[in-house]
């Protein structure tokens, strides 16, 4: 099985301890409205368009039939194109996100940044969900454990439970994300099941591993008082879970721009 990664980010300071590479797995089982890596959100390779780069004028452009010539409608315009027609482009425009790596592939590239990780550097992966990847992820963590790299994650544990218990295995530490804890504003507003979630949550706080809960304040989502009293009890049951409070960005808008309107919420 293969990993489809979006990127690999070297010397990332704020996704755990120390200097560490981050992965970025694409797709995930949510469509938060306020996400901050939109082009992770769908599991399979998919082009984008930059605006912004674009040559064409008047209704043509240098390089041949583009359908951006014509319209800069992002999502008509990604729905229409042909593979013909993207690789024709050599402005810049047109790219594609996702690529696939075999485990053992993956391994090597970041082993590459071994000798900056220090004594608390490693490896974290992102994504999207990086647990949605667990078959073909576990056979990575499995070599980079074996190196002795330190391991982190960042998951939102809407994933089938069975995928928790396995990264677990190989995890030192869980960021885990507390978005909403009522039940009909996770399902509308996420797209996630709450209770999978909550089981997933207690396992993974129950089983001694290191987790970091992480709360993105977004205005109008989740920014409301229910909600700080449900993680508030929730910490109170969990005292020694640490607790971080992410502040909303735009940092996703342009990215979200340019794989057209895949939001769910926009
Ligand atoms: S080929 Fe590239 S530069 Fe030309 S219209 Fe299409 S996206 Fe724009």
């Amino acid at each position: 099985m293969k990993l489809l990664v979006t990127n690999i980010q070297r010397f990332s300071l704020h996704d755990g301890p120390g200097i560490r590479t981050t992965v970025f797995l694409k797709g995930c089982t949510l469509h938060c409205p306020w996400c901050c890596n939109p082009e992770n959100i769908q599991p399979r390779k998919q082009y984008y368009y930059q605006k912004k780069k674009c040559i064409a004028a008047n209704g043509s452009c240098a390089y041949g039939d583009c359908p951006f010539a014509i319209s800069t409608d992002v999502k008509t315009g990604l729905s229409r194109l042909t593979r013909q027609q993207f690789l024709q482009c050599k402005s810049g425009a047109l790219g594609e996100y996702g690529e696939w790596y075999e485990p053992a592939e993956l391994v090597k590239e970041v082993m590459r940044d071994a000798p900056f990780w220090g004594d608390d550097g490693g490896v974290t992966f992102s994504g999207g969900e990086p647990l949605m990847q667990m078959d073909a992820l576990e056979p990575a963590l499995a070599l980079l454990k074996r190196c002795g790299v330190n391991l982190c994650a960042e998951t939102a544990l809407y994933v089938p439970t069975s995928a928790v218990l396995k990264a677990m295995k190989y995890f030192d530490k869980l960021f885990v994300d507390v978005k909403l804890l009522d039940k009909n504003r996770a399902r509308s507003v996420l797209g996630g099941d709450l209770e999978l979630y909550l089981e997933n949550l207690h396992t993974v706080l129950e089983s001694g591993v290191s987790v970091s809960l992480r709360h993105p304040l977004i205005k109008g989502y989740t920014d409301d008082i229910a909600t700080e009293r449900a993680i508030h009890e929730l910490l109170t049951h969990y005292p020694s879970c640490e607790y971080q409070i992410l502040s909303e960005h735009h940092l996703g808008d342009e990215k979200r721009l340019s794989v057209g309107d895949v939001c769910k919420g926009d």
